[in-house]
């Protein structure tokens, strides 16, 4: 049974499960659509609907918006109101489990928009998943925990910089664009939340050989973050093999930038062919 949190006049009850922290303040709504800047021949998928803050604005102005929105309760609502609507599909599905692929059926060609205020509680394997299918996309903004965005946009050397940053700023360019209070949410969450936009690149500045090797090293140099990369990478690589990537065996994970995750990710990766030849 759902953790209820709260009532709304509509009658729909909050349920905690599924993060529902809906958008209450039109100036913010008009803040998010404007970072947006839908235009006439988008092909938008929005991930939670709920209430259709965001929604309502959206839906008038692309040419095709899908919606992913896992709530039983929410479907029959959103039909009602959007049904009619030219640009209206909605998908009654789990956002993690989707496959964003099957979008490109409608326009092959053209890349997707993707938009959310999403639960903070899936945030991150959502981006995971996302990023499969960057090439597909033009561009992501979310609505995120403060927090969480501070990590996707973070810089090595600051507190913030961690597995997400470097995952993420692997695939897209990032940009923190504004702070969200509490307040703008009913009910309100209990922290700040922000807007990110991620930009897939088109063209990776720096290339990883392989890419699942990219996110194992990635994910074993920070598994113990206050450890030196000769501590968290041994039996992966030994000092010297780090040094010879420009890098100090006793720096931490945290000062390692993209391209040298890259480097690292890279001569792992050929030691590795070497030794099962
Ligand atoms: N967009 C609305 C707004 O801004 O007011 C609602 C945002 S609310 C934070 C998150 C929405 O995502 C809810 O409608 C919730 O039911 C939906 N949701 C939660 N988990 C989901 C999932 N795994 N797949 C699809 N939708 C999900």
């Amino acid at each position: 049974m759902a953790k209820q949190s709260s009532n709304r006049p509509s009658g729909h009850k909050h349920k905690k499960q599924f993060g529902q922290n809906f958008l209450n303040n039109g100036h913010i709504i008009n803040q998010i659509v404007a970072s947006i800047r839908p235009q006439s021949d988008d092909h938008m998928v929005e991930i939670g609907p709920g209430e259709a803050a965001l929604t309502t604005p959206l839906i008038d102005v692309v040419k095709r918006l899908e919606i992913i929105e896992i709530d039983n309760d929410l479907i029959g609502p959103l039909k009602i109101r959007f049904a009619s609507k030219p640009a209206f599909n909605l998908h009654h599905t789990d956002a993690l489990q989707f496959d964003y692929g099957s979008l490109l059926e409608f326009e092959p060609e053209q890349p997707l928009r993707i938009v959310g205020n999403l639960p903070y509680n899936i945030s991150s394997p959502l981006m995971f998943h996302l990023l499969k299918y960057s090439d597909h996309i033009q561009d992501m903004h979310f609505m995120l925990q403060k927090e969480v965005v501070d990590r996707i946009t973070a810089q090595p050397g600051i507190k913030a910089y961690g597995r997400l940053s470097v995952m993420i700023q692997y695939a897209c360019q990032t940009e923190y664009l504004f702070t969200v209070g509490p307040e703008n949410f009913t009910p309100p969450p209990k922290v700040e939340s922000a807007i990110v936009r991620l930009l897939p690149y088109k063209q990776k500045p720096y290339i990883a050989d392989d890419e699942t090797t990219f996110a194992e090293v990635v994910k074993q140099a920070f598994s113990q973050k206050r450890k030196t990369l000769r501590n968290t990478l041994k039996g992966w690589l030994d000092a010297e093999q780090i040094e010879s990537c420009g890098i100090s065996p006793t720096a931490r994970a945290e000062t390692v930038s993209v391209e040298k995750f890259v480097e690292l990710a890279n001569l792992y990766q050929k030691i590795k062919l070497q030794s099962s030849e």
